[in-house]
């Protein structure tokens, strides 16, 4: 737990001021239609505690294994990197990339979904946003040629690039900062392409980005 703590510090900025976690539900096409859902019309977002975010550099990651099934799903999750002004570029906005898992309590969801409720029991959960260490942001241009991928037991279950998303970047970021507000730090996990599936104890994740695996963890269900 203590080099738990100190790796979230750094999320938490001069002034006391907390990142935000941002995540946008169906953004890829196939992962709607894998799960049954209609292909949303404008972006569709949700948001994480802090409490969620755990790094993933080759540890256990402790998962809850009493509320059903724990789903991954694969992202690419920018970091903005100064507070956002009218009509600025995802170029000036973003510095730095990861890839992460927005973990998913899928039964209770459904469960949520089918009452109308927030989703906040099935996503916000401690470690849900596990998240890679980051790399220098190459532009959107350059990021959309790339593939990212996770690997569960060395056997490859997700593929996807962010030219595929249905809101592209800019979309989303103009859509959080309207809505929501957007500053320094803040993170944005945007959409898992097809394949999500339940995690088994003791799974060997594995996320890369052009094949180069940018972090790892093994799942434990407690
Ligand atoms: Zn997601």
């Amino acid at each position: 737990m203590v080099s738990e703590n100190r790796w979230l510090k750094l999320y938490v900025l001069e002034g006391g001021r907390s990142v935000n976690i941002y995540c946008v539900g169906r953004n890829y096409r196939l992962h709607a239609e894998e799960l049954g859902n209609e292909v949303p019309t404008e972006p569709m977002l949700f948001s994480k505690p802090t409490h969620a975010l755990i790094e993933m550099k080759g540890q256990e990651i402790v998962l809850p294994g009493d509320r059903g099934e724990v789903h991954y799903e694969a992202e690419l999750v920018i970091q903005i990197a100064q507070p956002y002004k009218k009509g600025m570029k995802v170029d000036e906005l973003v510095e730095r990339f990861a890839l992460g898992i927005d973990f998913t309590l899928r039964d209770v969801q459904s469960k949520l979904k089918k009452k109308g409720h927030p989703w906040l029991l099935a996503k916000g959960f401690p470690r849900s946003a596990a998240i890679t260490s980051f790399q220098p942001f190459q532009g959107v241009e350059a990021s959309k040629q790339v593939e990212f991928s996770l690997d569960i037991n060395g056997k490859e279950v997700q593929r996807g690039k962010i030219s595929e998303m249905l809101f592209d970047l800019e979309t989303i970021i103009q859509f959080c900062a309207k809505h929501f507000g957007l500053g320094t730090g803040d993170l944005i996990y945007t959409g898992t392409p097809a394949g999500v599936g339940a995690v088994n104890d003791g799974d060997a994740f594995c996320l890369r980005w052009d094949g180069k695996p940018m972090g790892d963890c093994v799942i434990r269900l407690a």
